[in-house]
């Protein structure tokens, strides 16, 4: 009955971890690692185990730093089945379709460039593989993964469908549970419920993104976000946000539909420049069941989610490309959230020199990505080959972010009565030294960073 550390260990993506209970062997998430270009490369790199003698996957959530390397295991042969949140097996094959179609579209153009054959990190037909793998499953429903391993799908409030997820674990006569906390969202967190309590448990691998540091109170956030839309500035110049295609795209839609009036907002052009986002959004919309109270209210005062009149759509790239003409007034949300790809990446191009533009940061940047230059304030950065000086605003709004704080993260660990030791993985080094420094002065807890490769003898617990 062990564990193995393989990705997101002292680092943020590629999110993997295998366990190997009674002759069988179970991953836990199978994500993509993101950041810089020679980040990614290490995405092509064998995986320490045999994809064929993977006997299942289990997947905590629908983003990429979760899934996006199934299809690169389906591609090495594993035929098992990939059990995920309903909501979440939806997501899953859009961003997985998404995924798969830039990696076709990145590998032609570096063929091109390089002159030589470069072979996407997997193609579309294996990205659809997947999808006949996925096993939708409901909240709080226990199931059998292997015999001796059921799981339990709990709310983790960090997208729709996200899951911490509850192993129970049973070898000869030993039981052990086992908690892998997923992406953790905040509490109070808008359309999602809050991350459901756990009873107890004998271990858990919890995410860090954020546990070196506390994000803005909600008020602040929405009171930044109100000044933002509001300032007669704003109107001189474009409003561009970097989003992530599900999560924050739809948060935002929300936050702005609900302050629509208060904000003025009709005086802008609100663009959501993603096929996938809406896509996403559709999902999030036929999933009201798993809405929190207010979103449930809002929805059943409106007849509906809160409407943008004056929202537009674009899912072609000549409509994306019609924004790029527009000088002032325009709000447009586009992927990449980390601004290393996608439609934000063209719209920065244009808008990044003018003093006009503000660009609000609401997610999570990895090293090396454009959008942690950007937080970082430096003075110009290199776009398709162009260097553009940097005279826009970046706002980094933290209290959006879909990641809990130091103390989101530790309060739904308080929920564990039995304060079991915990292994830190999902967090750059330093948030993880801060918070595993954190959550023992609080809660007294034995916490534990692991290394890749790293294996926890859970018989030995
Ligand atoms: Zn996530
Ligand atoms: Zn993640």
């Amino acid at each position: 009955m062990k564990l193995q550390f393989f990705g997101a260990a002292a680092e943020v993506t590629g999110s993997c971890h295998i366990l190997r209970v009674g002759g069988k062997q179970i991953l836990l998430d199978c994500g993509l690692i993101q950041g810089s270009r020679k980040d990614e490369e290490r995405n092509r790199d064998p995986f320490p185990f045999d994809a064929q003698k993977i006997d299942a996957v289990v997947l905590s959530h629908a983003h990429l730093d979760h899934c996006g390397r199934l299809p690169l295991l389906v591609k090495r042969g594993f035929r098992g089945p990939v059990y995920a949140q309903e909501a979440t097996c939806e997501l899953t094959a859009i961003l997985l379709a998404d995924a798969a179609y830039l990696a076709e579209r990145d590998a032609e153009y570096r063929s091109k460039k390089t002159g030589r054959k470069v072979k996407p990190l997997y193609t579309m037909a294996e990205g659809e593989r997947v999808m006949r793998q996925l096993e939708g499953r409901r909240y709080r429903e226990r199931f059998e993964v292997a015999p001796g391993v059921s799981v339990r799908f709990v709310d983790a409030g960090h997208i729709l469908g996200s899951c911490v997820v509850e192993v129970f674990l049973r070898e000869g006569g030993l039981e052990r549970k086992l908690v892998f906390s997923g992406d953790l969202g905040q509490y109070d967190t808008p359309i999602l419920r809050d991350p459901d309590p756990i009873d107890r448990a004998d271990v858990v691998l919890m995410e860090s993104t954020y546990g070196g540091r506390r994000h803005r109170a909600r008020e602040d956030t929405i009171r930044e976000l109100r000044e933002i839309f509001t300032s007669p500035r704003s109107r001189k110049g474009n409003i561009l946000v970097p989003a992530f295609s599900i999560g924050r795209s739809q948060e935002i839609l929300y936050q702005l539909g609900k302050h629509y009036e208060e904000w003025g907002l009709q005086r802008y052009q609100i663009f959501l420049d993603s096929p996938m986002a809406i896509e996403a959004s559709k999902v999030y919309w036929e999933y009201p069941h798993l809405y929190d109270e207010e979103a449930t209210r809002l929805r059943r005062e409106n007849g509906g989610m809160p409407l943008l009149p004056n929202l537009t759509l674009s899912r072609e790239t000549e409509q994306s490309m019609a924004i790029n003409r527009i000088r002032s007034g325009a709000v447009v949300i586009a992927g990449s959230g980390m601004c290393n790809g996608g439609r934000i990446v063209h719209h920065l191009k244009h808008n990044l020199d003018r003093e006009e533009t503000q660009v609000l940061i609401t997610g999570y940047q990895a090293y090396g990505s454009l959008g942690r230059r950007l937080v970082n304030g430096e003075d110009s950065v290199r776009i398709h080959g162009l260097t553009v000086p940097v005279r826009a605003t970046i706002h980094t709004v933290g209290g959006l972010s879909a990641h809990g704080d130091q103390d989101d993260l530790a309060r739904w660990y308080e929920t564990m009565s039995n304060r079991p030791p915990v292994y830190l993985v999902h967090g750059e080094p330093e948030s993880q030294r801060d918070f595993a420094q954190y959550l023992h002065r609080r809660c007294g807890a034995e916490v534990h960073v692991p290394v890749p490769g790293t294996v926890l003898d859970l018989a030995g617990l």
